[in-house]
């Protein structure tokens, strides 16, 4: 059983409400093979003796399960709705009232976005206002409630709907289809490959883990085309497929990260490393979720490794990582970007476990702001809910990165949101001399120096990005070189040093920043602990 069927049937039998909204992934299998409304049928409505069930959209009209519930509707309502079951909710919902409180019917309204779209009251056209009427006192009544009746409105996404009939004052509950979890797709992916037809590269818990994000509909697409294709199922085939699918379903927005790095990639950050290594990956590995932080703040300068760092953090705690890029979602039209967001931000909770990054964050929840130049009220509390959700602790672990934490706004820093805030700031001596060794090994290129120290000594200031240019900068000198050929000779990289200087722009300043929004000493370096405490 879904999570969603539980969550509705504790709603219906408790009596807190008979209209529900399903919404999300509501197009896909329940199970191995039913739609929702057959599941719901089947489960919810076949052992309940409904005397009708009926379905409405505005396309269709209204159309009945059977002949006989048909029969049983025009007699309720007299025969006069016999010329309206292709009308508009205006015409035909008058009956479908009537039908509701006389006998128990259950009616499915399928594109309920289509009927009562989301947009303030004002622009609404009158069919729509009467359409939202009659939908939301159906929610309340106490006639439907006494017969039994139940009404079950699907939409793919609850933001295209008017937030008129979520109101309080109606009942109207939403319900949330998720995506199929690891365990219910691998069930899934057991089900359709249970006849052998096709070969997998991989196992099936492989092909369960790699298919996060993914409708049953998609798994079975990616097996449809391995068949038509004759091929296996591969890493590479299923990485396409989930590509595509995002793409389609969440625009440039949601960029899923296939992390190729690890912890040992990354050169010093060893307070970071170890906090994240006890903190995370060791309860995630023992199942002590509640250990685990909801969300964890990165500050410092730019190139300092912090992407790095949650990529590593992915591949080491085997969790999906999906990046949010807020620039994307602002971009878009007002109304839609809201809409988009929560669907993005389902969209990555879908993937769970899953890291969700969002970079520079500053540059969208800004304090004070919050108006015009950021970001919209509605998307900031829609991004707050989401991330103070504690029902996703140890699920979802979202990071956010910034190099102006002064500019966040308080509401997000306030605890709860970022348990842990971890200054990410310039290497030191030895850590420098790390990620010199680390770039050279990364890009394969050869060298005849051993100990990078005093290379490290002369790129005080310099971020690991820069050094990484540095780095690439002796390659191409190298190859200038004739003499050398591509060997990159210790002349070469204090050549190489001279001639990318470090942007100490802003650097200093934006460590300070860091220092002073991290309130963990265990996380500061040494240097800076001195400081930081008589700051205090
Ligand atoms: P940030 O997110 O802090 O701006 P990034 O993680 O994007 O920085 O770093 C940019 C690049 O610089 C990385 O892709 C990596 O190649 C290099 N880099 C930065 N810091 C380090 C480090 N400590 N160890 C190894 N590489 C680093």
């Amino acid at each position: 059983m879904g999570k969603w069927y539980s969550d509705f049937l504790y709603k219906y039998k408790s009596g807190i409400s008979h209209e529900f909204l399903f919404h999300f992934n509501i197009r896909d299998y329940m199970d191995n093979y039913r739609n929702i409304d057959r599941y719901i049928y089947e489960e919810f409505i076949k052992p309940r003796n409904f005397a009708i069930v009926a379905f409405y959209d505005i396309s269709r009209g209204l159309t009945f399960l059977d002949q006989g519930m048909e029969r049983e509707f025009n007699i309720i309502t007299s025969n006069n709705a016999a010329d309206y079951m292709h009308s508009l909710p205006s015409r035909i919902f008058p009956y479908i009232d009537k039908a509701l409180k006389n006998t128990r019917m259950a009616l499915f309204i399928d594109h309920v976005e289509k009927i009562i779209p989301s947009g303030d009251i004002g622009s609404m056209t009158m069919e729509e206002r009467i359409a939202l009427i009659w939908l939301s006192e159906w929610s309340t009544n106490s006639k439907i409630s006494a017969v039994g009746s139940a009404i079950f409105m699907l939409a793919d996404n609850i933001a295209d709907v008017s937030k008129e009939i979520l109101k309080s004052s109606y009942k109207v509950e939403p319900v949330l289809v998720e995506l199929p979890v690891e365990e219910e797709r691998l069930r899934y992916i057991e089900y359709l490959l249970r006849d052998r037809s096709v070969k997998t590269d991989i196992s099936m818990d492989e092909f369960a883990k790699l298919s996060s994000g993914l409708s049953r509909k998609a798994i079975k697409d990616i097996k449809l085309r391995a068949e038509a294709e004759g091929v296996p199922i591969s890493f590479e085939f299923i990485k396409e497929k989930k590509h595509s699918v995002l793409k389609k379903e969440y625009g440039d927005v949601l960029e899923f990260i296939y992390p190729e790095i690890g912890f040992e990639d990354i050169g010093g950050m060893d307070k970071a490393k170890n906090y994240l290594i006890k903190n995370v990956v060791e309860p995630i590995r023992k199942g002590d979720l509640r250990r685990v932080p909801m969300g964890i703040l990165l500050c410092g300068p730019s190139g300092t490794g912090k992407t790095l760092l949650v990529n590593a953090l992915a591949k080491t705690s085997g969790f999906n990582c999906v990046k949010i890029d807020m620039s994307r979602i602002l971009g878009q039209y007002v109304g839609e970007s809201e809409k988009n967001f929560k669907k993005c931000l389902l969209g990555a909770q879908s993937q769970q476990p899953v890291i969700v990054f969002v970079d520079e964050i500053d540059t969208t929840f800004r304090r004070g702001d919050s108006g015009d130049s950021g970001v919209s009220r509605n998307i900031f509390s829609e991004f707050l809910q989401f991330t103070g959700n504690t029902n996703n602790r140890g699920k979802v672990i979202f990071i956010a990165a910034t190099n102006r934490p002064d500019l966040l706004d308080p509401a997000l820093k306030r605890a709860g949101r970022f348990d842990k805030k971890i200054p990410i700031l310039l290497p030191e001596e030895e850590e420098r001399a790390e990620i010199f060794r680390i770039m050279i090994r990364k890009y394969g290129f050869e060298t005849d120096i051993t100990d990078f120290t005093p290379f490290a000594r002369m790129t005080e200031n310099y971020t690991g990005a820069e050094i990484e240019i540095v780095v690439r900068k002796a390659y191409e000198i190298a190859n200038e070189d004739e003499k050398s050929g591509e060997f990159i000779t210790a002349d070469i990289l204090e050549e190489a040093i001279k001639r990318c200087r470090p942007s100490t722009q802003q650097v200093e300043y934006m460590t300070e920043l860091a220092l002073k929004e991290c309130d963990d000493l265990d996380l500061i370096p040494e240097k800076y602990r001195q400081r930081k405490s008589t700051d205090m």
